[in-house]
């Protein structure tokens, strides 16, 4: 197994460090994952890479379209900080693949181009899960933290932070914003669901997507800046009951289909609008109404003509809280 990326530089680096992966802890085994971080700088050197003290595993940079990787991939990389309580791993969860893409976060804007968006996707995200794959293992492309609204996020105590048993099940796209005991916001709102889309189109992976209507598409896009506040700001359909519920890839797809189960089974598009509406600020309440709209979905059957119905009968979306 060559712990080398394609297309990647490899600089040297003393403190990258020689600790494995571990494979399972506190009763779960774990998945691949890819973590993003953002520089918070415009110039990265060669010299900086070289001689960072926690570095990553590689770091690109979308502006000068450079690659350069300090740790080896099946080794496991530094940057994330691993707490010395709790029950799992941040650094070495088994292929938590880490990297540091240049650029400055901002809060609530995102920053990188669509080109660039899609120059990630095919220089780094694509050849970590072909790496991947070859060596026997696999990320989930659908499963991805797209965080919407970053505000206050310089927070260990920030609400959208995922708690230690949602990282630990984890098997897709993550950032450093979403990591437990950190107070780092890092990418804040760049579009990691377009780079997931991305990764998705170039491998051949998209079709299996549910083909929107040019209005379900306005109004799944109005819902999913609310979703972002109900399901702790990620687009993924995965809901905190007792425990994470896994809505199956396979049947349900990603958030689109998952919204689709949704608007089947209300009487209307707004009275569903409402009720994730009724969810944001406080995490014990979005708790309870996770709830609600879990045990709403169990057992429907989608009706794409409801939803249609539904979307023609009302005059014009609800207004969007800025947040
Ligand atoms: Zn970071």
């Amino acid at each position: 197994m060559s712990g080398r990326i394609p297309g990647n530089e490899w600089v040297e680096n003393p403190n990258r460090g020689t600790a494995a992966y571990v494979r399972a802890e506190a009763g779960v085994i774990y998945k691949p994952m890819l973590t993003y971080h953002q520089t918070v700088g415009m110039d990265l050197s060669k010299s900086y890479v070289a001689n960072h003290p926690v570095p990553p595993h590689n770091w690109i940079n979308p502006y000068r379209k450079t690659k350069w990787q300090t740790q080896e991939l099946d080794l496991a990389a530094k940057a994330l900080y691993q707490q010395q309580f709790g029950d799992h791993w941040s650094n070495k969860h088994y292929f938590n693949i880490q990297c540091e893409i240049v650029g400055v976060p901002v809060v609530n804007q995102e920053t990188y181009t669509d080109d660039q968006l899609r120059w990630i996707a095919e220089e780094d995200t694509v050849p970590k899960v072909l790496w991947l794959r070859e060596n026997g293992m696999d990320i989930d492309l659908t499963q991805v933290h797209y965080v919407t609204n970053s505000s206050g996020s310089a927070s260990e105590y920030w609400p959208g932070r995922c708690s230690e048993h949602e990282m630990a099940t984890f098997n897709g796209i993550t950032q450093h914003i979403k990591w437990p005991y950190n107070d780092h916001w890092d990418c804040s709102v760049e579009r990691l669901d377009k780079i997931a889309q991305y990764a998705r189109e170039i491998l051949g992976e998209s079709e299996g997507e549910v083909d929107l209507l040019p209005d379900e598409r306005a109004w799944l896009e109005a819902i999913y800046n609310t979703m972002g506040s109900v399901n702790h700001n990620t687009h993924y359909t995965h809901l905190m009951v007792d425990d994470i519920l896994h809505l199956d890839p396979e049947r349900h797809g990603p958030a689109e289909w998952y919204l689709r189960l949704l608007f089947g089974m209300n009487d209307t598009l707004a009275k569903t609008f409402e009720l994730l509406k009724q969810t944001t600020a406080q995490l014990s309440e979005v708790d309870v109404n996770v709830e609600v709209i879990k045990n709403r979905i169990t057992g429907l059957e989608v009706d794409h003509d409801a939803i249609k119905a539904a979307i023609d009968a009302l005059p014009e979306p609800p207004p969007l809280e800025a947040a």
